[in-house]
C-alpha cells in the first residue's frame, strides 16, 4: 500500500513535470525567437506585425512611414517624429527616443524617423543585425532599430539550450523535494490505516476492546468511527451472548437440582412415590419444558428465522376470544377480567397465533401479578390509523425504574416469586420481540393510581 501510494504520487508529479517542461521549452522558443528576431527587444513586435501586414496588402513601402510615427504627434518633423499609427503609439512608449529605420529586401533605406529623405542601402554585416520583415518565407525588407542588439542565427539555439538546461535544473531539484514530501505524505495518509489495521488484528484475535484514536472529519475518520463502532457492538454483543449463556445455566440447574433432588428422595424411599410427589416432579419438568421452548423461540427471532403468518385480523375478536381462555383462571384467583373496545376497529394485518402468545402472556402475568380480589381491564382502543391493546391490572406495579428491564431476559424483580409461580423471566422478552417482528410496540408503564399497564400498539 505504501509503495503503491508512493509510485501513485511519483507518477503524478513526474508527469506533471515533464508536461511543465514540455510547455516551458515551447513558450522558451518562441519568446526567444520573437525577442530576439521579431522586435522583442526593442518592444517592436506590433511594428514589425503592422509593416509585415501593410507590404502585404500594398506589395510596397511607398506610404509606410505613418507606421513609425508616434500616435497624435505630426509626421515628417525631424526628431521625435517616430512611432506608429494608432495601436502602436503603445508599443512605441517604450523607444521614444529610439531612432528606427527601414530598408527594403536588398537593403536600401526607404525610411528613417530621423530623416525625411533617406538615402543609400546598409551593408550586409548592418543588415544581419537588422529584423527581417517577411511576406511568407519571402524577406521583404529589414527594421532598424538603433542600439538594438546583433543575433547571429545560432545565437538563439545557445540561449534556448541555456534556459532548457535550467529548467531541468530546476525540475530535477522539484522532483527530489517531490519526492521526499510523497514518503511524508503517504506515511502520514496511512498512519490511521496501520492503526485500523493493527486494531482490526487485535480485534480478530478476541481482545475487542481495542479502539482506534479517531481525528478530524474525512473519509478515514468516518472510517475509523465505524470501525469502532463495530467493535463496540461485538462486544455488546459478545457481552451479552456470554450473559445468556450464564443465566440460562443458572435458569436450568434450579428446576434441574430441585428434580433430582425429589427423585433421589424417591428413590432412596425418603418420599413416597406418591400422586402429589410425582405431580411436583412433573411441574419441574413442565417448567423445564417451557423454558427450553421459550428459548427456542428467542434464538429463531434472533437468528431472523421466525416464520410469521400475516394476515388481515378482526384483533377485537381475537382478543375477545383469549380473555375468554382466560376467565376461568381469573375466576379462580376471585380477579375480575374486564373487556372493552373503544372505536371502530378495522382488520389489521398481524400474526394472530403470535399475537395471541403476546396477550397471553400479558394476560397472565397480570393475573399473576394480582393479589385476589382484584381486577384486570383489557381495553382496545382503535382509531382509523392505530390500535392499541391496554392491560392494566391493580397490583403492585413495577417498580419505575424496571418498566424497561422487565423486558430483558431473564429479568424479574422478584427472582424467588416469579420461579416459584412458574416463570422464566422470558416472557417480555419474547412478547416485544414477537410484537415488533411484526411492526408493532410493546411497552410498559405504572397507572398514577396503582398497577402496571402494558400497552401493545400497531399502527396501520
Ligand atoms: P416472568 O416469567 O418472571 O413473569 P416476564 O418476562 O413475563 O417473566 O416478566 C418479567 C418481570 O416483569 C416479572 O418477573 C415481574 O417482576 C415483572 N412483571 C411482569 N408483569 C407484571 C405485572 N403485571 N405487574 C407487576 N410486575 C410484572
Amino acid at each position: 500500500m505504501r509503495l503503491r501510494l508512493f509510485l501513485s504520487f511519483t507518477v503524478v508529479v513526474l508527469i506533471s513535470i515533464a508536461s511543465l517542461l514540455l510547455v516551458i521549452r515551447q513558450t522558451a522558443i518562441q519568446e526567444v525567437r520573437t525577442f530576439m528576431f521579431r522586435g522583442g527587444m526593442a518592444g517592436l513586435e506590433g511594428v514589425v506585425a503592422g509593416l509585415e501586414n501593410y507590404y502585404a496588402i500594398n506589395q510596397t513601402w511607398a506610404g509606410a512611414g505613418h507606421l513609425l510615427e508616434p500616435s497624435g504627434q505630426n509626421s515628417g518633423s525631424g526628431r521625435g517624429n517616430r512611432g506608429g499609427q494608432q495601436g502602436f503609439g503603445g508599443m512605441m512608449a517604450g523607444m521614444m527616443n529610439q531612432r528606427i529605420r527601414l530598408a527594403d529586401a536588398d537593403g536600401n533605406l526607404v525610411l528613417d524617423t530621423e530623416d525625411a529623405e533617406p538615402m543609400g542601402s546598409l551593408g550586409s554585416d548592418v543588415l544581419q543585425g537588422a529584423i527581417p520583415l517577411r511576406m511568407g518565407r519571402d524577406i521583404v525588407g529589414y527594421l532598424l532599430p538603433e542600439g538594438g542588439m546583433v543575433f547571429s542565427s545560432g545565437d538563439d539555439v545557445a540561449l534556448i539550450d541555456r534556459l532548457t538546461r535550467a529548467a531541468y535544473i530546476a525540475a530535477g531539484v522539484a522532483i527530489v523535494f517531490a519526492l521526499i514530501l510523497a514518503i511524508l505524505l503517504s506515511n502520514r495518509l496511512l498512519r490511521p490505516i496501520r492503526a485500523l489495521t493493527q486494531a482490526a488484528d487485535t480485534l480478530a484475535e478476541g481482545d475487542l476492546s481495542n479502539r482506534v484514536t479517531v481525528q478530524g472529519n474525512d473519509e478515514l475518520a468516518t472510517l475509523g468511527q465505524t470501525f469502532n463502532q463495530m467493535a463496540s457492538t461485538l462486544e455488546e454483543a459478545e457481552a451479552s451472548r456470554r450473559g445468556m449463556t450464564a443465566d440460562i445455566a443458572h435458569e436450568l440447574r434450579t428446576p434441574l437440582a430441585v428434580q433430582r433432588a425429589q427423585l433421589e428422595a424417591l428413590q432412596d424411599g425418603v418420599h413416597p412415590a406418591s400422586n402429589e410427589n410425582i405431580t411436583s416432579i412433573l411441574e419441574q419438568n413442565i417448567l423445564l419444558t417451557r423454558l427450553v421452548e421459550d428459548l427456542r423461540t428467542l434464538a429463531l427471532v434472533d437468528a431472523g428465522q421466525l416464520q410469521l403468518e400475516m394476515v388481515p385480523t378482526d384483533l377485537a375478536s381475537l382478543v375477545e376470544r383469549i380473555v375468554r381462555r382466560f376467565k376461568s383462571q381469573a375466576d379462580e384467583n376471585q380477579v375480575d377480567l374486564q373487556f372493552s373496545v373503544d372505536g371502530e376497529c378495522l382488520e389489521i394485518q398481524i400474526d394472530p397465533g403470535r399475537v395471541e402468545q403476546i396477550i397471553g402472556n400479558l394476560i397472565s402475568n397480570a393475573l399473576r401479578y394480582t393479589p385476589g380480589q382484584s381486577w384486570v381491564k383489557i381495553n382496545l382502543d382503535c382509531s382509523p390509523n392505530r390500535q392499541i391493546l391496554s392491560v392494566r391490572d391493580n397490583g403492585p406495579g413495577i417498580p419505575s425504574d424496571a418498566t424497561e428491564l422487565v423486558f430483558d431476559r431473564f429479568y424479574r424483580v422478584d427472582h424467588s416469586r416469579s420461579r416459584a409461580e412458574g416463570g422464566t423471566g422470558l416472557g417480555l422478552a419474547i412478547a416485544r420481540q414477537l410484537a415488533e417482528a411484526q411492526g408493532g410496540e410493546l411497552t410498559a408503564s405504572n397507572h398514577p393510581d396503582g398497577g402496571a399497564i402494558f400497552e401493545l400498539a400497531f399502527s396501520i
